[in-house]
C-alpha cells in the first residue's frame, strides 16, 4: 500500500516558517506576481492598460500612465481598503488553507493577534472568493448526488432519557434504534430545529479509481422534485451516469440520465458496484467541522461554509503551495467583496442564499 498523500514529502513544499521569514516587501511582491504575473508590469484597474506605471514607493501605489488613476495591488480585489499588512494576510491565508477541517475565526484571531471580528470577516472573504470563482460548467461522466441535514440541532433539555425495559427489549430485537420509543422533543426545540435546519445538496463528478474530482453544492429547504429539477437544469449534462439513493424526488432523472439508485436501508453499494458514496462521504467533512470547529452554522451563511468544504475536498490531493497560491489567486481575481465590506458597520447580507 502506498504512502498517504499527506505524509509524503511532496505535499510539504510550503510551511508557516517560510512565510513568517518573508519580509513585508517580499510579501508585497508575491501579491504583485500573483495578480499580474510580473514584478515590473501592472494592469491599471480602470483602463486595463498593462505597462510599467509610475510607482509611488512610500504608498506602494502606482499612477497610471494613461488615465492618471492611482491604484494599488489590492484595488478591486476582496482586500480593497485593507488595513492588515501583506505578510499578515499571507499568514492568515496559510492557516486557512492548511487546516483540514477549517479553522475557526476565534482560533485564527488568537494565532495571529487580530480581533475576532477581523478574523471572521477575513475567513468569509476567502469563502466569497471560492464561491464567486466556482466553475459552473455542467458535469459529465459519473455523477453522485445526495442531500445532508445540517443546523438546528435541538438542545437535550433538562432531563436525561431513562430507557424503559420494553424499549431496550425492542432495541435488541430489531438490532437498531428504530423500535425504541423516542423521547418527545419540546415544542420550542422542535420550532428551533424547523427554523434553522437546511439541506445542502451535493453534486459530485467522480473519476473511477480517484474519487470525487469536482464538487458543487447548493442549499435547499427540502429534498424534493424541485431540487431534482434544479440539478437537472443547472448541474449535469444530459446523458451522464447519475447515482443517487432511493429518495423518490430523484425519480425524474430516469428520463434524462443513465440513472441508478442504491437502497440505503439495505446496502451501501449494490452487487454491481452501484453507489453514491462519494456524495455521502463528502458530508463527513462538514459534519466534523460543524461539531469540532464551528460548533454552529448559521443557516444564513451555510452556503459559504459548504462551499469552503467543497473546495477543501477538491483540493485534498494538492500540495500546500498549490492550495495557498490557488486561494490567493482567487481572492485577487474576484472583484470587490460584495458581501463583507463594512459588515461590522452594519452592511449585512440579509438574503439567505437558498437555491430552491
Ligand atoms: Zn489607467
Amino acid at each position: 500500500m502506498g504512502q498517504h498523500w499527506l505524509l509524503s514529502s511532496a505535499v510539504k513544499d510550503l510551511n508557516l516558517i517560510d512565510i513568517a521569514e518573508m519580509s513585508e516587501s517580499e510579501a508585497f511582491e508575491l501579491f504583485c506576481e500573483t495578480r499580474w504575473g510580473s514584478k515590473t508590469e501592472q494592469c491599471c484597474s480602470r483602463c486595463g492598460v498593462i505597462d510599467n506605471h509610475y510607482f509611488r514607493k512610500n504608498r506602494k501605489q502606482w499612477k497610471c500612465k494613461h488615465c492618471d488613476l492611482c491604484f494599488s495591488v489590492t484595488t478591486k480585489t476582496v482586500w480593497a481598503d485593507r488595513k492588515l499588512p501583506f505578510k499578515k494576510i499571507l499568514l492568515m491565508i496559510f492557516l486557512f488553507t492548511s487546516s483540514p477541517n477549517a479553522i475557526s475565526a476565534s482560533s485564527l484571531s488568537r494565532k495571529i493577534g487580530v480581533s475576532y471580528k477581523t478574523a471572521w470577516v477575513f475567513c468569509h472573504k476567502l469563502r466569497e472568493a471560492i464561491i464567486r470563482t466556482e466553475d459552473d460548467s455542467l458535469m459529465t461522466g459519473e455523477v453522485h448526488v445526495d442531500g445532508g441535514h445540517f443546523g438546528g440541532k435541538p438542545r437535550s433539555g433538562q432531563y436525561r432519557n431513562i430507557a424503559k425495559p420494553e424499549d431496550i427489549a425492542a432495541k435488541i430485537k430489531l438490532g437498531k434504534s428504530q423500535g425504541a420509543k423516542r423521547s418527545r422533543m419540546s415544542r420550542a426545540n422542535y420550532e428551533r430545529k424547523k427554523r434553522n435546519r437546511r439541506i445542502p445538496i451535493v453534486v459530485r463528478q467522480v473519476q473511477p479509481g480517484f474519487g470525487g474530482v469536482r464538487t458543487r453544492i447548493f442549499i435547499s429547504k427540502a429534498e424534493d422534485h424541485k431540487v431534482a429539477n434544479f440539478i437537472k437544469e443547472h448541474y449535469i449534462e444530459k446523458g451522464a451516469s447519475v447515482r443517487t439513493d432511493e429518495c423518490p424526488a430523484y425519480n425524474l432523472f430516469s428520463g434524462y440520465f443513465d440513472h441508478e439508485t442504491v437502497e440505503h436501508s439495505k446496502e451501501y453499494s449494490t452487487v454491481d458496484g452501484i453507489n453514491n458514496n462519494q456524495a455521502e462521504s463528502f458530508f463527513s467533512r462538514p459534519r466534523r467541522s460543524e461539531y469540532g470547529v464551528f460548533h454552529r452554522m448559521m443557516a444564513r451563511y451555510m452556503l459559504d461554509y459548504m462551499n469552503e468544504m467543497a473546495w477543501r475536498e477538491d483540493g485534498r490531493r494538492e500540495t500546500e503551495s498549490e492550495r495557498f497560491l490557488g486561494i490567493l489567486r482567487k481572492s485577487l481575481f474576484v472583484k470587490n467583496s460584495l458581501w463583507w465590506r463594512g459588515y461590522w458597520q452594519g452592511v449585512k447580507r440579509n438574503d439567505e442564499m437558498i437555491a430552491v
